[in-house]
């Protein structure tokens, strides 16, 4: 099949292709969504041979990097821009302080992205229970892989691990254009493409931008997109440690007054500490000597797995959600914490952000086969309405979840410890929490 115009200069030279769309009509929308034919506006179109794609994905973090992956697997030619390449990931080094909670669906993509084997083979623990409770009520909930039916609720993974892996395999994919070192100083839509400029000057043309630029999101900000914001007025502890008994293979939650304290199992034995406190404790807790550090973090763990032996050195980071208030502009998506940053204490972030990747390429890719402009309003909103629902509802119950447990208030207590028996004695309602943690 062959492309109409001006188009057809460019589109000849490259590897046949499955997906040479007709020209998309122009659209009328509300939100100047208006598109005119395409011409070539005096911009040395033919200089761009070679920067002429499907879709520009702006971020190469877990989100944006599977995305690119994703994508060119079902043919599309994709530009993936980074400012840094991901630090190469090595076993001889220490654990990466930050790991994630991969559900069952994260993990089922990255097999199908051909990256998961990499990944679980180099370091990764699989954890089959979770244990909830709470310091202040005497409630305990307790979810079981088997309760859904699974071998697993998910794996813990190192956040460098799997950005290499994507990193490594997105080099190695023909239909991807790396563009890194390089940071987009402006885009701008022409006809039907949309265009970004880099510091340098050089430009590219996408039928769509895709931004995981993840929270602070440039594109986001030029596209005038503004987000909805709450400060925690808290940071995340996180650090590696040794404790007296085994893990279980169980990742472990506790609500304590104003804080939440999260282990998570690590292949070597060890857990991997997310304690989310108010900012001046947490700037306390981070200038303790070691030994006061694994003494104070022991009791705040009700001492379940013992006494704390050993840590690593702590890192924080400051906790807020923040909520675009629209995922889509013409020619352009936002997804993964470019869109939404979410509390950590349900270990979602990433989770959703896959998600996002997954609806967008099933709906990008239903556009195609059905011969319709896959960077359209309508196909947008499509995608925008499959997620971003989700999300808000998901970052609402994570926030409604951290108002109450982290509340000191007495009549909210008892509350939260017998919403704790309440879902630990019922099996179905405790079914449908161990699926959505499995995912
Ligand atoms: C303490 C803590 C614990 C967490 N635990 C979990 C968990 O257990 N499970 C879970 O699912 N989630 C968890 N999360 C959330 C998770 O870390 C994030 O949701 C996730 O990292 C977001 O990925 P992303 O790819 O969308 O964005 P990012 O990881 O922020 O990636 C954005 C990428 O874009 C690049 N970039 C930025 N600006 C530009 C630009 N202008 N041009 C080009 N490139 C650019 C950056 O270099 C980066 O590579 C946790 C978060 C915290 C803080």
């Amino acid at each position: 099949m062959k492309c109409r115009g001006w188009l057809s200069a460019i589109w000849d030279e490259r590897p046949p292709r499955k997906s040479c769309l007709p020209l998309p009509q122009a659209e009328l929308g509300a939100e100047g969504w208006s598109e005119g034919p395409l011409s070539n506006h005096g911009h040395g179109w033919l200089a761009m041979r070679g920067q002429v794609k499907d879709i520009a994905v702006v971020g190469a973090g877990m989100v944006g990097a599977a995305l690119a992956l994703a994508l060119a697997k079902k043919g599309f030619d994709v530009a993936l821009i980074e400012t840094r390449a991901p630090a190469p990931w090595r076993a001889q080094d220490e654990v990466d302080l930050r790991v994630v909670a991969l559900a069952a669906s994260s993990i089922a993509l990255f097999e199908h992205l051909g990256v998961w084997t990499a990944i679980r083979d180099a370091r990764a623990c699989r954890y089959r229970r979770m244990r909830v409770w709470d310091a202040l009520a005497p409630g305990d909930l307790g979810f079981d892989a088997a309760d859904a039916g699974a071998n697993a609720l998910g794996y813990i993974l190192e956040n460098r691990l799997i950005a290499h892996a994507l990193w490594q395999a997105a080099q190695a994919h023909a239909q991807i254009a790396l563009h890194c070192p390089a940071r987009v100083a402006a885009t701008e839509i022409e006809g039907n493409w949309r265009m970004l400029t880099f510091d340098d000057g050089s430009r590219i043309a996408a039928r769509l931008v895709v931004a995981a630029d993840g929270a602070e999101s440039a594109l986001r900000g030029m596209l005038g997109i503004a987000t909805r914001d709450r400060d925690y007025a808290q940071r995340a502890v996180v650090a590696h440690v040794a404790h007296e008994h085994a893990h279980e293979f169980t990742a472990w939650q506790r609500f304590l007054p104003g804080a939440t304290l999260a282990f998570l199992p690590l292949a070597d034995g060890r857990s991997s500490i997310v304690w989310s406190l108010p900012e001046a404790e947490a700037a306390r807790v981070l200038a303790l000597a070691d030994a006061e550090f694994c003494a104070e973090l022991g009791a705040a763990f009700d001492f379940r797995l013992g006494r704390i032996t050993a840590t690593t050195p702590r890192a924080a980071f400051p906790l807020r959600m923040k909520l675009a208030e629209r995922y889509i502009a013409p020619r352009f998506a936002l997804i993964g914490d470019a869109a939404h940053v979410v509390h950590p204490l349900a270990g979602q972030g990433v989770n959703l952000g896959l998600r996002d990747a997954l609806a967008l390429v099933e709906t990008l890719t239903a556009a195609r086969s059905a011969k319709r402009d896959f960077a359209a309003e309508t196909t947008l909103r499509r995608f925008e309405r499959r997620r971003r629902s989700d999300n808000d509802l998901s970052a609402h119950a994570f926030d409604a979840i951290q108002r109450v447990f982290g509340s000191e208030a007495a009549p909210l207590a008892a509350v939260r410890g017998a919403g704790l028996r309440i879902v630990d004695r019922v099996t179905p309602l405790k079914q449908l929490f161990a699926r959505h943690a499995a995912g």
